[in-house]
């Protein structure tokens, strides 16, 4: 019988339990976590946060269905791993054998390291964890001042808006996220921002936090500015936890490196999620790409091989639905420009693809709050960015990841005024129809 051994019950490792079992029934499988918590929905967290959901929700699966999948779960955290003897080796010294194993270790928020960091009141959204923190110390009428970029910063922001305190954000540079997003969709969201009473401060950067008998009382910019707060939050880019891999003799770039077949280095150890580092075959580069959807798609492929089945991974173009500052917004494929400002590493909820810059041409509609943009190239479209009205989201999705030609409306696309949404929308149709005769 084959003894699995999963490092991390995120994403990636629920999902590969679920690969094991659709090829080995028999098999021992044993998931270690470090995380009180064990499995819940990380992109949940926001809506715990803001209070639209309760905790009960962040748990997708029921004790029945994880009664089904047959696994043991151990609460610790493991140092590293003896590849030779084919052993896992936690903190206190306790060995457990594998005969494969999945490290999913994740990733995890990068820290501030100014003066004041260790203040009572420095609080990050990485766990679930840090979002009861955050809910023990918000308080009705006091202030908080956010510092990063990317998704997390805005979830924190609303957060701490519904809890009603006065909000203060921090923009490193001249506007919002903008390594992903365009000018007018970054001014869309601090719009939005600004209407529900946040307070933007634009090329600012924290310098040092300021304390008093150990709490966060203020905050003190670079431009020489001081802000009173009593809390602060922090989203300035994660990274892998790739601590494990580096004890233990594995290839390690900014990821964990790993093969097609989701293989690292060393024999019968795999790697999938957001600590795996996986080849992108729109780039030719292997990059990081710290979005749930991924997870599951690489835990689950793990778990096959791990089984003893051979599939590849084939990373398909970058996908999230998410919430910015309360609008829908699905993001496809590339549509940045490069690095973003206001980030230390990659943003939580991100993707390394959506930045390539792509060789496109940018077609867009919709100055309001729904709108379209897409980046066409010269035979597929490479992105695009939905901000509103998601009708369109489905089709682009499918046109975007199966590189549909798309030679027959790509004038029209690019004609000033364009209907967008009717001309993808019409053309997904035809195609699906032509391809189903
Ligand atoms: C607030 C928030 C919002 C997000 N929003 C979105 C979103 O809108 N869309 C989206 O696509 N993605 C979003 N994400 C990102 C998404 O949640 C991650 O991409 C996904 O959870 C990655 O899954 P994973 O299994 O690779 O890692 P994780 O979910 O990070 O799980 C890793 C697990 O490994 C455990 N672990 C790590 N090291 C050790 C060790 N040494 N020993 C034992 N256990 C260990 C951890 O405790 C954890 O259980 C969000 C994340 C957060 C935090």
């Amino acid at each position: 019988m084959t003894r699995y051994v999963i490092i991390g019950s995120g994403a990636a490792g629920i999902s590969a339990i679920e690969g094991i079992r659709s090829r080995d029934g028999k098999g021992e499988i044993h998931l270690i976590t470090d995380d009180p918590f064990g499995y819940y929905s990380r992109p949940g967290l926001a809506y715990l946060l803001t209070g639209e959901v309760n905790e009960a929700t962040l748990y997708p699966f029921s004790k029945e269905t994880f009664k089904r999948l047959e696994f043991r779960l151990h609460r610790t955290q493991i140092d590293r791993i003896d590849p030779q003897q084919h052993k896992i080796i936690n903190r206190e010294g306790k060995e457990l054998r594998y005969d494969q194993l999945l490290i999913a270790t994740g990733s995890t928020a990068v820290e501030l390291t100014i003066p004041g960091h260790q203040l009572s009141g420095v609080m990050k959204l990485d766990n679930l964890t840090d979002v009861k923190n955050i809910l023990k110390r918000a308080r009705r009428g006091h202030s908080a001042v956010v510092i990063g970029g990317g998704i997390t910063a805005l979830e924190i922001l609303e957060g701490l808006v519904a809890k009603g305190m006065k909000v203060h954000y921090f923009v490193r540079g001249d506007r919002y996220w903008s390594n992903v997003l365009d000018e007018i969709e970054s001014r869309i969201v601090e719009h939005r921002l600004k209407e529900d009473g946040i307070k933007i401060h634009y090329f600012t950067e924290a310098e040092e936090i300021l304390g008093r008998k150990g709490k966060v009382v203020g905050v003190r910019t670079k431009q020489g500015q001081v802000i009173p707060c009593d809390l602060i939050g922090v989203a300035i880019g994660v990274h892998p936890r790739i601590e494990v891999a580096k004890n233990s003799d594995l290839t390690v770039e900014r990821g964990l490196v790993v093969d097609d077949y989701l293989h690292t280095s060393q024999p019968d150890i795999y790697a999938a999620g957001d600590v795996a580092q996986v080849y992108d075959p729109l780039t030719g580069k292997s990059i990081l790409d710290t979005l749930w959807g991924p997870a599951r798609a690489q835990g689950y492929v793990a778990g096959l091989n791990m089984a003893g089945y051979q599939k590849k991974f084939v990373k398909p173009p970058a996908f999230n639905v998410t919430r910015l500052a309360g609008l829908t917004t699905t993001i496809i494929g590339a549509v940045g420009a490069g690095r973003d400002e206001d980030v230390v590493g990659i943003a939580r909820g991100d993707s390394e693809s959506w930045r390539q810059t792509p060789d496109a041409v940018v077609a867009q509609n919709n100055f309001e709050v729904n709108r379209l943009r897409l980046l066409v190239g010269w035979r597929t479209l490479l992105g695009a960015v939905i901000m509103g009205d998601q009708s369109a989201s489905f089709p682009l999705q499918e046109i975007i990841q199966l590189q549909l030609d798309i030679s027959s409306i790509r004038d029209r696309l690019l004609t000033p005024g364009a209907p967008l949404v009717k001309l993808v929308t019409e053309f997904w149709k035809e195609t699906l129809n032509a391809g189903a005769q």
